[in-house]
């Protein structure tokens, strides 16, 4: 069977480093994984009740409408129903995206150093990804966006914040966006994956203007601060129409039913958001403090990871991290093969992953 040479082209994800591998190729017994942008404070207890009881029910298909959780949703998020539907993660939701509204030989816009699920699932679905140049403090200007724009561009990508940057894009920016492409025959995704973990005050969701910009689509995922990133839901918000066209596409059962389950349990869990949103920040700024202290230059994030500068090539310090139990990740597919990107881990594991790095780093 002949296959296109975009298909070819494509090569396996690299996740982070899996614990278990990492365990037995260095013969290790404990192992930090800051590698993937985890809850760090693992799985809440009501999460785990939740799931528990609803295992009896797992020879029933799932819910096809999702409809408990959508309700949830709808009520957390103060969005109308009819404007939600639920991915596979939101990479799923991506997928969907570009699918649907891309034809071959269609083209999407994002940034260089953006999450690579855009750029694997466009070409995928034989779709051209075109990059926008980042500036010193790792972000693409909006200017630079709205100039690359143009009309093949079918869909535009702004993770906000960005993965593996930390950047963002204050409100200010958010509506300059918004505005551009109002006009514009191409649709506007807001990927916002970390927004709870935002600490800028400029900072806007860009769920904010969903009355207004039917060409907008806001994702959001269940694998950050909810900590169910194992179960794989994602969701966006949307224009009704924009909603309906995913509903068709979609397959029915896309979203099992413990992941149906725990997603509107998660979103209930006041108290588990609040303590994984504080270990983060203060993670945060224990990394700052000893980037600091240590001359380590890095670039202050609104995610729940930071990406440092190892001031040399990034290969050999990762595997010397790894010898001592840290896994980290490399972002040299991002096209910066000096840097590293870290994750908050729990207090303790924090503290491990500095000491190895002052270690390996001198
Ligand atoms: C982690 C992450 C996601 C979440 O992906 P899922 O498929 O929902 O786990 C989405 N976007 C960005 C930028 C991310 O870093």
């Amino acid at each position: 069977m002949q296959v296109s040479d975009d298909i070819l082209g494509l090569k396996p994800y690299i996740p982070g480093k899996p614990i278990e591998e990492t365990k037995r190729e260095y013969g290790l017994n404990t192992v930090y994984k800051l590698a993937s942008n985890e809850n760090a404070i693992g799985v809440s207890p009501k999460v785990k009740q939740a799931l528990i009881e609803a295992i009896d029910d797992l020879h029933r298909y799932p819910d096809a409408s999702c409809y408990e959780l959508k309700s949830k949703v709808s009520e957390v998020f103060n969005i109308p129903m009819n404007q939600i539907s639920f991915g596979n993660g939101s990479n799923e939701l991506i997928d969907l995206v570009i699918r649907i509204f891309c034809e071959k030989g269609d083209k999407i816009l994002t940034s260089h150093a953006a999450f690579v699920a855009y750029r694997i699932c466009a070409q995928a679905a034989r779709v051209q990804t075109v990059f926008v140049d980042l500036d010193e403090d790792l972000k693409a200007a909006v200017e630079d966006i709205l100039d690359a724009w143009s009309p093949e561009h079918k869909i535009v990508f702004i993770p906000n914040p960005n993965n593996p940057t930390g950047s963002y894009y204050s409100k200010d920016e958010v509506e300059q966006i918004l505005h551009f492409f109002s006009e514009k025959d191409c649709l506007v995704v807001f990927d916002e994956a970390y927004v709870e973990f935002v600490r800028a005050v400029d900072y806007v969701s860009a769920a904010e203007y969903l009355n207004k910009y039917n060409n907008l689509i806001v994702m959001r995922t269940m694998s950050k601060v909810y900590g169910i990133a194992g179960l794989r839901l994602g969701f966006v918000l949307a224009s009704a129409e924009t909603i309906d066209l995913i509903d068709r596409v979609r397959n029915p059962f896309n979203v099992n039913s413990l992941a149906q389950v725990a997603a509107k349990v998660a979103l209930e869990d006041t108290d588990y958001i609040k303590r994984g949103q504080e270990i983060t920040w203060n993670g945060l700024d224990y990394f700052y403090e000893n980037f600091d202290r240590m001359a380590i230059k890095y670039w202050s994030s609104q995610g729940n990871f930071v990406l440092f500068d190892c001031g040399k090539e990034a290969g050999p310090i990762v595997e010397e991290l790894l010898k001592l139990g840290v896994i980290v990740r490399p972002v040299a597919n991002y096209g910066y093969p000096n840097y590293i990107r870290l994750s908050v881990g729990l207090p303790e594991e924090n503290e491990i992953a500095i000491k190895a790095i002052e270690k390996v780093l001198g």
